[in-house]
């Protein structure tokens, strides 16, 4: 066993040097000192089926040995250069990024968070489109800095500071949206904010392909091609947040946008892109990425030697290893097993998603939806203790988000549902 601070002593230090507003999940905080692929280690060596990824971050796997010996490397032969000199890794990678990409979407900028990467799409999209208007979607999370917080649209993340030029429109929630499935009526809203919320004109329309800290909310199906097209009309760019849902996690397609059918003119991306690492990516066409050329867009650690390494590592596992077909296969079997859990346990409202990027809403009454925000406290706290982590999410904490790193199997998957169907049980 790991002999360092016990997790009282840990807590106690983390309240007394760090800000007030960090959280924790679960009442008795986790102490994690050691991961190795799908699992993760507490001080005591008790071992947790990891179905959370660091809030979807760890995509191959904790501690992924090529992808541990490719920054080992780097590590040590150069850490950090700047851009101002010439290194081969940032060339490679944004080849081996782009070339993952359909259609124009070409050109790469590396930043070092999810965050940092919707900033520049932002500007990126003021800038091309001479105009100032965002659209984003309510349910939305993109970031929280004071830009991006406006952007994000769940109360529990915003600070009240001013926002900008910001529309929320309608969620093309198929679940608990007033329009159901219906993705041109949710359109149509998107047009209202353009006709009479604005002069006219946006920059842009952002949104996640499949809603992550929002609680695994996939769009209505075919919602993404109808506002492609109002938003264009509008003079404004279309910006794809990818930063949960790209990288194969969706299974059948490489890219979240994919499953809609649909090209964005910006593509963010983080977290999954670096298994760990600070990372994060803006990819967009030649065209858009010519109006940055007017000044320089120079970022200090954005795709240092380090990094880079270690995300073309990514890319290479994610191929290698398959991850796409398996993320399709253990995401199916899992899904099937959800699906039938939710024929024994009424308080299972929806199971929904695709591949590992995974949700089941809990409500206390199937009719009317109403949250069953204690209850799904309870299963979480016992998940813990049955040696299952998993996410919680959506504006009322009543959705697990199931998005394990995606070496996870249909064994892991079938101890997730078993330890889920017990502590239902025990309700
Ligand atoms: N976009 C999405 C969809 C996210 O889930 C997150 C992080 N939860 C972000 C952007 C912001 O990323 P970061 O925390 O790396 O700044």
């Amino acid at each position: 066993p790991y002999l360092g601070p016990s997790a009282e002593q840990v807590l106690e230090k983390r309240k007394r040097f760090l800000g007030p507003s960090l959280f924790y999940y679960y009442q008795k905080p986790l102490n994690i000192v050691e991961g190795k692929m799908q699992y993760l280690f507490d001080e005591s060596g008790r071992r947790y089926l990891d179905a959370f990824a660091g809030i979807v971050t760890v995509s191959c796997g904790h501690c992924h040995p090529d992808i541990v010996n490719a920054i080992t490397e780097q590590n040590n032969l150069l850490q950090h250069a700047t851009t101002i000199y010439l290194h081969h890794a940032i060339a490679d990678f944004a080849e081996a990024l782009a070339s993952k990409m359909p259609g124009n979407l070409k050109v790469v900028y590396f930043v070092n968070s999810g965050t940092e990467a919707n900033e520049l799409a932002m500007l990126m999209a003021r800038l091309y489109s001479g105009n100032l208007g965002m659209i984003a979607l309510r349910n939305a999370y993109h970031g929280g800095s004071s830009n991006t917080i406006g952007l994000t649209a769940l109360n529990t993340w915003k600070y009240p500071i001013p926002q900008g030029e910001i529309h929320h429109v309608v969620n093309p929630d198929p679940y608990r949206g007033i329009f159901g499935s219906n993705a041109a009526l949710y359109a149509q809203d998107v047009q209202d904010h353009i006709d009479f919320g604005s002069s006219g004109k946006v920059a842009g329309f952002i949104a996640e392909t499949i809603q992550g800290v929002g609680g695994s909310v996939e769009l209505a199906p075919g919602y993404l091609k109808h506002v492609y097209d109002i938003v264009r009309k509008a003079g404004g760019v279309c910006i794809a947040d990818e930063v949960q849902t790209g990288f194969g996690r969706t299974g059948n397609h490489y890219w979240g946008f994919q499953t809609q059918g649909v090209i964005p003119d910006i593509v963010t991306m983080a977290k999954g892109i670096g298994n760990g690492l600070p990372l994060g990516a803006v990819v967009t066409t030649p065209e858009i990425a010519n109006v940055m050329a007017q000044k320089i867009q120079f970022n200090t650690f954005g795709g240092n030697p380090v990094c880079s390494v270690g995300g073309l590592a990514v890319l290479r596992v994610i191929d290698k290893e398959k991850r796409q077909a398996h993320c399709a296969n253990v995401g199916s079997h899992l899904i099937g097993r959800l699906r039938a859990l939710q024929e024994r346990h009424d308080i299972i409202g929806d199971v929904r998603g695709r591949g590992l990027m995974v949700g089941v809403e809990l409500v206390t009454d199937r009719k009317e939806k109403t949250p069953a925000k204690a209850e799904t406290a309870i299963l979480f706290e016992k998940l813990r203790e049955l040696g299952v982590l998993v996410g919680k999410g959506g504006l009322h904490g009543n959705v697990f988000r199931i998005k394990p790193p995606m070496c996870f199997t249909k064994d892991d998957a079938d101890f997730l549902v078993d330890a889920l169907d017990y502590a239902m049980s025990k309700l």
